[in-house]
């Protein structure tokens, strides 16, 4: 199979083994069981830790956002594991269009690899221009399953954040989300397996996991705040780059709902038919590839949610235009692209929903983050004051505690006061 290395024709998978990020590792997972379902052997980058930060730090000025940094250095501890062979060795880093620098991770890590003597490493970076479109030979079906791969895990880590801060013994959450997306990588991952078929088995592996998810000893009895969680896709979703602040928010007494990984899938296949209309293409066959595409990987991820159709009822995620129409007398998405324009618009879904307060993740410099902490305050005066707040992450973060406990007391407050009301979860199984 051919792949890009700057543009799109270049050095082969063949005999590589391609290295996922983890953004979530649950996420990367399940992506590399999609990988491999057409043949491609893929793995997820190995956990980060001090190492990878300074492996990143080695090669970085300061001035990079922190999600290249640590991608940047969990690749580079795969050079440095005994056995390593660039011959056999392939990364995976996507691109973007955009307001910020994800357009320039791949091209700069290209650049490390060629300053370490290590250019025949290639970097396979499918683009948003065209929707991810052009991954490979057998795209459609590595991005049907890799869709299919992403939202399963999606779903998972809703089941996991609606469910752990109500566990009565403390792991059992966890556990049962570990052994659940071992069941869609398993699914996922089998090669030569018929389309319905796999959907089929997958609706059972994530029946199976639903089944287990009632069964832990929870009490939903006490009652917590409802956190949405929003902000740049890679910090938000990964713990070591938050500093776990997911955990931390649910310590203090909340609960978390966090923006899922294929919400930038739709923001993409939006972008992508805007582009087309803006070029003319209204009623072209490429218009009429890109609303197949869209209208399939919707039914695909409403068969997926609709196993846990009890579960996650008040934790339901809007369609991308009212999203979008949500940030309109804020951030236009006519004129404010990317994460900066979801972030501030999920911001006033979640007021909708009956949250009691917003956190905005982002990296430390982050243009999105940047921005949407100058919106946050008119967004939050014109929803009753609803406590929204951007925390910020360069690897180096001490006194995260004391924030989140502050924001937990003002989201206490603000549920004791607020005019909207949310679902609580239950125990479906009772
Ligand atoms: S969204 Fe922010 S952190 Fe991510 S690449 Fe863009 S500027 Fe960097």
């Amino acid at each position: 199979m051919g792949i890009d290395r700057d543009s799109g024709r270049g050095p082969t998978l063949k005999g590589r083994k391609l290295y996922i990020p983890q953004m979530s590792y649950s996420g990367a997972a399940a992506f590399a069981a999609a990988f491999r379902s057409v043949g491609i052997d893929a793995e997820v980058c190995p956990d980060s830790d001090a190492r990878t930060l300074e492996l990143g730090r080695r090669h970085t000025s300061g001035e990079e956002c922190l999600p290249a940094c640590v991608t940047l250095g969990n690749f580079l501890k795969i050079v440095e594991r005994p056995g390593f062979e660039a011959a056999r060795t392939a990364f995976f880093m996507p691109t973007a269009d955009g307001p910020c620098r994800f357009g320039q991770y791949a091209p700069y890590i290209r650049k490390v690899l060629r300053d370490i003597g290590l250019d025949e490493v290639p970097v396979f970076s499918p683009s948003s221009k065209d929707g991810y479109g052009g991954m490979a030979e057998q795209k459609n079906e590595l991005m049907r399953n890799a869709l299919r791969a992403l939202s399963a895990s999606d779903a998972l880590r809703k089941m996991l954040h609606r469910t752990r801060p109500y566990e009565t013994h403390a792991g059992d959450t966890d556990k049962v989300f570990a052994r659940a997306i071992k069941g869609v990588e398993r699914v996922i991952e089998r090669p030569g397996v018929p389309t319905e078929k796999r959907m089929q088995d997958l609706v059972a592996a994530l029946t199976a996991a639903r089944d287990e998810f009632r069964a832990v000893p929870a009490d939903f009895t006490r009652k917590r705040p409802l956190v949405g969680v929003v902000g740049e896709i890679f910090c938000r979703l990964t713990p070591f780059t938050n500093d776990q602040t997911i955990r931390k928010l649910e310590e203090y007494g909340a609960e978390c709902t966090l923006a899922h990984i294929v919400e930038w899938v739709w923001y993409t296949n939006d972008e992508h038919q805007k582009r087309l209309r803006q070029s003319g293409r209204r009623f072209s066959k490429a218009m009429l590839a890109a609303k197949i595409k869209d209208h399939i990987q919707h039914k695909d991820e409403h068969r997926i949610h609709q196993v846990f159709h009890a579960e996650l009822r008040g934790y339901e995620d809007p369609p991308i235009e009212e999203v979008l129409e949500y940030s309109m007398p804020y951030l236009p998405h006519t004129g404010a692209l990317g994460e900066m324009t979801l972030s501030v618009g999920k911001a006033i879904f979640h007021y909708h929903q009956g949250c009691d307060g917003v956190v905005d993740i982002s990296p430390f410099t982050c243009m999105n983050g940047i921005v949407t902490e100058a919106v946050y305050p008119k967004v939050s005066a014109d929803h009753d004051h609803m406590p929204m707040r951007n925390f910020f992450f360069d690897g180096t973060q001490t006194d995260l505690d004391r924030d989140v406990a502050i924001f937990v007391e003002l989201a206490r407050a603000y549920e004791a006061r607020k005019k909207t009301t949310r679902i609580h979860p239950t125990n479906c199984a009772a």
